[in-house]
């Protein structure tokens, strides 16, 4: 396609809009404007081709198509049938898996899908309608034990939310926390690496139904062969997150024992993280599992959103070329550049560097919290995220750390050099960023004073390396 084709369909798209709405389609062309000039850091985000934003705005957002391929329950699904096993057969055939189910409407929808399937697969027993219940969100403590009681007990093990594992795993106040007795395994105190044996002695005593590997802020890969090993030591059903990593799965960068999907009985992952497509979810499973996760409409989902299957497909149709392998593993290697950039300049990483797409830096050395470096680095115009480091001293809200990824910038083309450049301004921002004091005068964790001069001139520096590696070149809207 060429860049006048993208930039008329999109000034037109723009121009309807405004018809109805202009507020709207004045807030899209600012959307526009302001990811261009952000230097996005954030580990979870990525741009979309046009082509994959394109294929989102069509007639097929307007269609019903509950159920199943070729097993619907509305009339007229023909043409979805015929997108979702197109998006279906692209996922199975780029993973290497025996089954690919795309309607997850994200990386929690996948998730939820996935553990009631693997309910479904593994408990006989009463369900939820048997439990009591009427109300989930009025469910008291005595509710949950209930439920839980009535699903058998199920037991859930999965990576803690400060070690890097995410709130679907397990986290106690998520429901996945709630319908699962959950325990949580971390990493070695030390290393801050993931200690397969600790993990066995913990899987052997707690013996969980579900053994959740993956994974929203671990800055290293992961063995799932040994993975595998544990959850069959304890009869588990290994269920991998992969939904940060897909990029590199796809990429090829993950590959043998790095690679969750010849080793798990069920994958979960989004589309729109390092993997580069629309906003979704999908699941990938062994045939054992794949007539349980088949019934994730009507046991989780309801109608599958057609326009973003379709754009699953037009993603994972670019995920299988060689461009996107050396796209990936560009991700992988401007990640070691950032990390060796914050090293350097003599910052302190949360296991010490990188083998992914994720950098944690960890900012009390600088003597700030998270939420205080976050809100420094953005008013200097870098977009991150803060995150807790292991054992956090700081909790989940103010935290230690800052996450930082590479897929997005990766994808405008920045290379070793400007993330190095990277890392300059961060340590920067951060060196001359002041911790506040609250009224009382006690030490704060959220106010801050960010040094004069400072902001100006890392939003420069950035600028230059933006313009050079323009978003979306060649798009001007009219
Ligand atoms: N799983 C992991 C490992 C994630 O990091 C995330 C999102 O950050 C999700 C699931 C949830 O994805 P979504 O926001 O699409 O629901």
């Amino acid at each position: 396609m060429t860049d006048s084709l993208i930039s008329s369909a999109y000034s037109q798209a723009l121009e309807v809009i405004a018809s109805v709405e202009p507020r709207i389609a004045e807030a899209t062309r600012q959307e526009l404007t302001d990811q261009r000039a952000s230097l996005k850091l954030i580990a979870s985000e990525n741009y979309a081709s046009p082509a994959v934003l394109m294929t989102m705005g069509t007639w097929f957002s307007d269609k019903y198509a509950e159920g199943t391929i070729g097993h619907r329950f509305y009339a007229g699904c023909q043409n979805v049938d015929t997108v979702e096993s197109i998006a279906a057969e692209h996922a199975r055939e780029l993973f290497g898996a025996e089954y690919a189910y795309v309607q997850p409407h994200s990386g929690i929808d996948a998730n939820l899908t996935a553990y009631w399937s693997i309910l479904a697969h593994r408990v006989e027993g009463p369900w939820l309608s048997d439990a009591g219940v009427k109300n989930m969100n009025d469910l008291s403590e005595a509710d949950w034990e209930k439920l839980r009681a009535s699903l058998g007990n199920q037991r859930l093990l999965g990576m803690s939310l400060d070690a890097g594992g995410h709130l679907t795993h397990g986290f106690r106040p998520n429901i996945s926390g709630k319908m699962f007795h959950q325990n949580q395994y971390g990493t070695d105190p030390e290393t801050g690496l993931l200690d397969y044996d600790a993990l066995l002695a913990k899987a052997r005593e707690f013996k969980p139904l579900i053994l959740v590997a993956g994974y929203s802020a671990y800055p290293r890969r992961v063995n799932f062969a040994k993975m595998r090993e544990i959850a069959d030591e304890v009869g588990a059903t290994l269920m991998v997150d992969m939904a940060h990593f897909a990029g590199l799965v796809a990429g090829k960068v993950f590959t043998g024992e790095e690679n969750p999907v010849p080793y798990a009985h069920v994958v979960t992952s989004t589309s729109h993280k390092s993997l580069r497509g629309p906003r979704g979810g999908f699941i990938l499973a062994t045939e054992e599992y794949a007539p349980s996760v088949d019934r994730g409409c009507p046991m989780v989902l309801g109608g599958p959103l057609s326009h973003v299957m379709a754009a699953k497909a037009v993603a994972f149709a670019e995920a299988r070329t060689t461009e996107f392998q050396g796209y990936a593993q560009k991700v992988a290697d401007n990640a070691k550049s950032l990390a060796e950039g914050f090293l350097t300049r003599g910052a302190k990483l949360v296991t010490g560097g990188t083998d992914n797409h994720i950098v944690l830096l960890d900012v009390s050395s600088f003597g700030l919290t998270g939420r205080q470096a976050e809100s420094a680095l953005l008013d200097a115009g870098v977009v991150t995220n803060r995150n807790s480091v292991p054992q956090d001293p700081n909790g989940a809200w103010y935290t230690s750390g800052i996450r930082f990824g590479t897929p997005a910038l990766t994808t405008r083309g920045f290379g070793h050099d400007e993330f190095d450049t990277v890392a300059d301004l961060v340590v920067d921002v951060l060196s001359n960023t002041q911790p506040g004091t609250t009224k009382a005068g006690e030490p704060s964790k959220a106010t801050y004073t960010l040094g004069d001069g400072v902001a100006d001139r890392v939003t420069k520096r950035s600028a230059e390396m933006l313009d050079a590696n323009p978003l979306y070149p060649g798009l001007e809207l009219t």
